[in-house]
């Protein structure tokens, strides 16, 4: 089988983290030809993409030596796990290596103060260094524990266009350049241990994904070597039923749809982005989270394939705002609704529900709470003519609430399952102050009073003994 699979931040954060690491690819590689995606280095007091952004950022605002902080801080911490990890031939070849990358850094910085000024694309050749450094970190400690390895830069494999900070990748050359540099590695039984988070564009300049793109570097990779698997490794199980710190007897899902996947996206910071992961879902290609920390355990696979279960998960979002557009005019009046959401999408605000009885006398929807002024005062100039036809009448805002998210594409077709959740709330005692659910029925949304949030998302967990 052949396997992509990332480390993040955290599962790459010491030592004895890149040593789990290791053990990990060593075991892998038995079985599987196994290509290493690796995030910078996230240990407990030194984040080093933060450090990074943080340097640009002071270089930016005169400080032309911005780094001289920050790099021999960061030079002590790759160098102290590489002599931890590392035979003391290969800490002595990454020491002079890692010396010149931040050497750079240091020069990069006196320009930029010089300049006074941060281009997106100088925020790049900054933020990625994390990245270059761990790759040659981890490789070298691979090559120590036995393994044929070597780091590659994604700036020679993944292909994009010039958004700097944001860069998507141009998939039909990244694929051409994948294959032809990691396919002769992978035959020859090595294992390439490749940069996250970044890339190049055409021309050569180096881009980033935006932040937390190894996810997105490791999904691109997977598709563009058509691999038969792709393992995330994280610090959890794999994706739970429930947020644990609200529900206590949450448990990891064995498995889950790439749709059930995309529902639950907005929880929790271990569920995958859908966009992430899209190169994957086109491919059909299945995924793996796993525990870098408890590497036994088997995880959670998303695939094509939902899995036993009608109701996979309940999520909370909080932070929300409900805004109901109301008024006695707005039954048969054509165009308005498009008009509604046309002024939200002016202020950028993304829209998380909607909710219309069919008797047309209102409309709502939900918007992070940080979004709702804006989209208000848009609405209001958006509806001016019709407030003062008496058509519109009301706007109100309501941001003490949040939205429960009940999960599973099972629902699909299977009567009574709405039933079962108004049934549990209403024994509860929770108020419903909206709901929504939509034709592909693999969600339903409730959206109640933020008090009630935490017993909501507990009492569907238990009615449905998830
Ligand atoms: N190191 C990058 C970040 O912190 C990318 C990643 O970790 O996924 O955003
Ligand atoms: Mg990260």
């Amino acid at each position: 089988m052949r396997v992509v699979m990332k480390f993040g931040g955290t599962s790459v954060g010491s030592a004895d983290a890149i040593r789990q690491v290791a053990q990990i690819v060593a075991a892998s590689r038995h079985e599987h030809e196994v290509v290493v995606v690796v995030s910078a280095m996230n240990a407990p007091d030194l984040r080093t993409t933060d450090t990074l952004i943080a340097a640009a950022q002071a270089a930016a605002a005169g400080d032309g030596d911005a780094t001289a902080h920050v790099a021999p801080r960061l030079l002590a911490l790759h160098l102290d796990a590489a002599a931890a990890l590392t035979t003391p031939a290969e800490c002595a070849a990454l020491e002079p290596e890692l010396r010149a990358m931040l050497e750079y850094l240091s020069n990069l910085s006196r320009s930029i103060a010089v300049l006074g000024e941060l281009t997106p694309r100088a925020l790049d050749l900054f933020s990625g260094l994390g990245e270059r450094i761990n790759a040659r970190l981890i490789a070298a400690a691979l090559r120590s524990a036995g393994l044929d390895a070597l780091a590659v830069d994604a700036t020679e494999l993944i292909i994009t266009d010039d958004r700097y900070g944001n860069a998507a990748p141009l998939m039909d050359l990244t694929r051409e350049r994948s294959r032809q540099r990691l396919l002769p590695l992978l035959a020859r039984g090595a294992v390439p241990v490749v940069t996250g988070f970044i890339g190049a564009t055409q021309t050569g300049v180096p881009t980033t994904l935006g932040r937390g793109g190894s996810d997105y570097s490791c999904a691109i990779l997977g598709a563009a070597l058509d691999a038969d698997a792709v393992w995330f490794w994280k610090e959890v199980d794999g994706v739970l039923t429930a947020n644990p710190k609200v529900v206590p007897e949450a448990r990891t899902l064995p498995q889950l749809s790439y749709g059930e996947m995309g529902e639950m996206a907005y929880y929790g910071a271990n569920v995958l982005h859908p966009k992430t992961v899209q190169p994957l879902v086109q491919r059909r290609i299945p995924i793996s989270i796993r525990n870098t920390f408890n590497p036994n355990h088997p995880g959670t696979v998303i695939s094509a394939e939902s899995g036993m279960g009608t109701v996979k998960a309940v999520t909370a979002i909080k932070d929300v705002c409900l805004i109901t557009v109301g008024g006695p005019g707005m039954l048969g009046l054509a165009g308005v609704a498009a008009r509604i959401f046309g002024a939200i999408a002016r202020t950028k605000a993304n829209i998380l529900l909607i909710s219309q009885a069919s008797s047309e006398q209102s409309v709502c929807l939900a918007v992070p709470r940080a979004d709702a002024a804006a989209a208000v005062a848009e609405l209001r100039r958006e509806l001016t003519d019709d407030f003062s036809a008496h058509d519109v009448e009301h706007i109100e805002e309501r941001d003490q609430v949040v939205i429960v998210a009940v999960v599973g594409s099972g629902m699909r077709g299977t009567p009574g399952i709405a039933g079962r959740v108004f049934g549990a709330m209403g024994q509860a005692g929770i108020n419903l102050i909206a709901i929504a659910q939509g034709s592909t029925e693999n969600n339903i949304s409730l959206v109640v009073a933020a008090s009630d949030g935490d017993a909501a998302v507990r009492v569907i967990h238990r009615s449905f003994a998830l």
